[in-house]
């Protein structure tokens, strides 16, 4: 698609160490409206969310809905999604979880958690990018080993399909999403607030412990740290 009429190493060396403002503004004056911005309302996703309606109020927010988030992250969703005004769009899994469990046993994630996510996660989140040609993401290098080398801008390649993936707070800290958010009255998830560092489904997160990795509380003792939506991709080499 029109997506090989860029430079990719160049743009990766004109927009890295930029501020998140910078290289969302690029991303959706090159994009809009075939852009969106992946979000499960974590603080970074709403620390993006922030700074892109500004620049483009009606900027389509997309929200993997898998049916075992916490209530409070449904809860944040909505006070968003007012807030905003948000074009908010949100996908659900083919199967409800009493089909699913149904068909493949109660308690995927306790025996088979890849499968799980890729029946409630991946699978919707290829609808969601079916229809666009770039998606921004809250990505952070510092939340995990496997984001240490993510580019501030990537190609991800979905079957015939190559999407633009867009990373603004590539660079950022925790502390300076958090000092973002607090400074801009941006509301966030109470769970945050109970010693969960990383939000993401019910039966497979638990808060984190001092010394821990703030990704340590997902997956706890599976040896699984991504669910697979930022890797189930080809990712292409830039440099
Ligand atoms: S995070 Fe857990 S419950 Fe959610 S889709 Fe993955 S395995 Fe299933």
């Amino acid at each position: 698609m029109i997506i090989f009429a860029i430079d990719l190493p160049s743009i990766i060396k004109s927009l890295e160490g930029r501020t998140p403002i910078h290289i969302l503004n690029w991303a959706i004056r090159k994009y809009h409206p075939r852009i969106a911005i992946a979000s499960s309302f974590s603080v970074e996703d709403t620390f993006v969310i922030d700074i892109a309606t500004k620049i483009q109020p009606n900027i389509k927010v997309f929200y993997i809905n898998t049916g075992y988030q916490f209530k409070e992250t449904d809860i944040i969703k909505d006070v968003i999604r007012k807030k905003y005004d948000l074009n908010l769009v949100e996908y659900f899994p083919k199967l409800g979880i009493a089909e699913q469990s149904l068909k493949y046993g109660e308690k995927l994630y306790e025996k088979k958690a890849d499968m799980c996510c890729r029946l409630r996660k991946v699978e919707p989140i290829k609808r969601a990018l079916s229809e666009l040609d770039a998606w921004i993401t809250g990505l952070r290098r510092s939340q995990a080993v496997t984001r240490k080398k993510i580019d501030v801008v990537q190609l991800s390649e979905l079957g015939n399909q190559t999407l633009v993936k867009v990373n603004p707070l590539v660079n950022l800290t925790r502390r300076q999403v958090w000092k973002y958010t607090m400074d801009n009255k941006i509301p966030y998830n109470t769970l945050y607030d109970r010693g969960y560092l990383s939000i993401g489904c019910e039966p497979c997160t638990r808060p984190v412990q001092q010394g821990e990795h703030e990704r340590a509380g997902r997956w706890a003792g599976k040896g699984k740290i991504e669910c697979g939506i930022h890797n189930f991709t080809k990712m292409r080499k830039t440099k």
